[in-house]
Order: C-alpha cells, then sequence, then structure tokens
C-alpha cells in the first residue's frame, strides 16, 4: 500500500487522468480551466503553458537537489513575474514546487497546477493553486468526502505558497479559492470549479502553529526536575485534544478531556464544531456571541454571530411556532 493510504488503483487512474489532461499543451486541462473562469480567461488558447516536468525534468535520481531547487526558483520567478505586472497573458505552471517548514522540518511540495493571472477576478494579479482529480463530477452530488479531502490538501499547498512567497518577499495574499479539476462521467474529459478553500487553510494554519509540536519542545516545558508520572508536572503541559483521536488511542484520553471542558475550550467537541468556534476562544463566550448577548470584536467572532446567531434566531422562531 502506499505511504498516502490510497490504493495503488485510484492512484494509477489518478496518474492517468492527469496524463491525458496535461497531453498536447495541456489542451484538455486549458479547455475546462476556460470554463471554470470565463471572466479572466477568455479562451483555452488565451493561457500559455509552462511544464516544470519538460523545462526542468527529474534526472535519473528522483528529487535531486539540483533539480529541486530549479523547479522552485523557477516557480517563484514565475509568481514573481505575475506579481509585479511582469506577466503579459495568463499562464498555467504545471508541477510548480514550493519548499514548506513545517513541524521543524523542510519538505517540498508540489500541486498540480497554478495559474498565474496578471488580471484576476478582482483586476489585481491573482494566484489560483490548480488540483487534478481522478474521480467523477457527479454536480450536487459529488463525493463530499472526496472533496472535503481535496480542500485540505490544497490549503497545505496554500500556506506553502505562501511562505515561498514570503521568503522570496513577494506580497501574496494566501489564497482563499483554488481551482479543482474532476472527471466528467464517461469521459477523460477535465470539469473544472472554482472552491473555497479558506476554512481549510485556517484549519491547516492552526494546527501547524499550535504547540508545542515536537518531543523535545515538550520536554522544554517539563521543570528541570519534572517527572512525567507527576500529575502537577503534567496538567502543566498544554494538551491538543482531539476526541476523534485521543478517545481511542490515549492512555490520557480522560484528562484531557477534562481539562479542555474545564478551559470552555471548543476542541472538547472535535471537528467540525471547533473550527466553527474557535475564533471566540472558547466556549462561553462562543455562546454569548451567538446569543447576540456579546459584541464581536474580530472578523472570527463576527462571522460566529452572524452565521451561528441567526440559525439560533430561526430556531428559536422555529419553536416559538411550534409550541
Ligand atoms: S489525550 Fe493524549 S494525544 Fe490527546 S491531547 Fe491528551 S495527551 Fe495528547
Amino acid at each position: 500500500m502506499p505511504p498516502s493510504g490510497q490504493s495503488p488503483f485510484a492512484i494509477n487512474a489518478g496518474n492517468q487522468f492527469e496524463l491525458v489532461l496535461r497531453r498536447d499543451g495541456a489542451a484538455r486541462l486549458r479547455e475546462a480551466l476556460a470554463k471554470a473562469l470565463p471572466d479572466v480567461l477568455e479562451s483555452p488558447d488565451a493561457l500559455a503553458v509552462e511544464d516544470l516536468d519538460v523545462l526542468v525534468p527529474w534526472k535519473s535520481r528522483p528529487s535531486s537537489g539540483d533539480v529541486s531547487l530549479a523547479r522552485r526558483k523557477r516557480t517563484s520567478e514565475s509568481m514573481r513575474r505575475c506579481m509585479e505586472g511582469e506577466l503579459g497573458e495568463p499562464m498555467l505552471v504545471l508541477h510548480p514546487r514550493f519548499r514548506f517548514q513545517v513541524f521543524g522540518s523542510e519538505r517540498d511540495l508540489e500541486p498540480d497546477g497554478l495559474l498565474l493571472l496578471p488580471a484576476g477576478r478582482n483586476e489585481e494579479p491573482e494566484l489560483l493553486l490548480v488540483e487534478i482529480k481522478a474521480f467523477v463530477d457527479h454536480g450536487h452530488r459529488t463525493d463530499l468526502h472526496d472533496l472535503a479531502q481535496t480542500r485540505l490538501q490544497l490549503a497545505v499547498y496554500a500556506l506553502a505558497l505562501e511562505q515561498a512567497a514570503r521568503v522570496d518577499g513577494l506580497s501574496v495574499e494566501t489564497p482563499g479559492d483554488a481551482v479543482v479539476v474532476l472527471r466528467r462521467a464517461h469521459s477523460m474529459f477535465g470539469i473544472a470549479g472554482v472552491e473555497e478553500i479558506r476554512r481549510e487553510v485556517e484549519r491547516v494554519r492552526r494546527a501547524v502553529d499550535r504547540g508545542p509540536q515536537l518531543v523535545a519542545e515538550v520536554l522544554q516545558l517539563v521543570p528541570q526536575d519534572g517527572r512525567l508520572d507527576d500529575a502537577s508536572v503534567l496538567g502543566s503541559v498544554p494538551v491538543r485534544y482531539a476526541p476523534g483521536f485521543c478517545l481511542s488511542g490515549c492512555a490520557m484520553a480522560l484528562q484531557c478531556r477534562e481539562a479542555s471542558s474545564a478551559s470552555g475550550d471548543p476542541a472538547y467537541y472535535g471537528s467540525p464544531v471547533s473550527e466553527l468556534l474557535h475564533g471566540a476562544g472558547d466556549l462561553v463566550r462562543a455562546h454569548a456571541l451567538i446569543k447576540r448577548e456579546l459584541q464581536p470584536t474580530t472578523p472570527a467572532e463576527a462571522e460566529i454571530s452572524e452565521r451561528l446567531g441567526a440559525l439560533r434566531m430561526r430556531i428559536d422562531a422555529a419553536r416559538t411556532r411550534c409550541t
């Protein structure tokens, strides 16, 4: 089984589909993208293609350092040209490469594509990540789990892109949208659509930012003569409680659940509630915002109040009608 957990059959099907879309100067991919973004791509022919597998091909040794570096540099240069207005026409970079520093180590990531739009959807230069998936587009009946996984994958790429741009001194907003290309039923043609990935980006960012992440970082929090079998020492180490994971696999689960409950941490309820309410900090504040007893002070709080406050009012109104 490949390390990704996907079956070899699924990976093979995915690779085949991507190959077909990238054939003939990525003709089918350009066609799908032009249909999805008619306001910024007049026609498939209006989109230039820069294929890093052709321009900077891998040598006999896969992932060799010099090729990795050359691919990253080429990606950075294309992004710079787009953001600084030097790109005359929209361009699609195939297999762009980003360096991503996370959890104390560095990794290179290669999304399927990166759309560089000199005049994007807001007339400003825009970068849109592109991910190709071989599962079939069934419109509103498309597998939600597959789409959610794809958005999460794109969120990781978005943070890698943000990091790479920052290293290069480019002023690039973290992408809040990305393009997902699925397979049209009974064919090897693609259907592209713009997916919002803002929430996934924040979710991944929170996971990356929350410390401690490494055992060495945990040990730094333990006093010099402290022991991990001392409850007071253990209690001083911040936890990252996630019921779906912790309750099934950790002997500390009940203690961490109690700590999470005592502090009113939205993580107590696990995903998706914790994602929804984390912007308020704790459950008491979230509750007050939803009841509109508190004025939001941040955009995240305003979103909680707006989304869940309105829902609560509708539920209250329905309850009143029913009684
Ligand atoms: S239950 Fe275990 S894995 Fe979960 S936060 Fe506590 S110590 Fe960490």
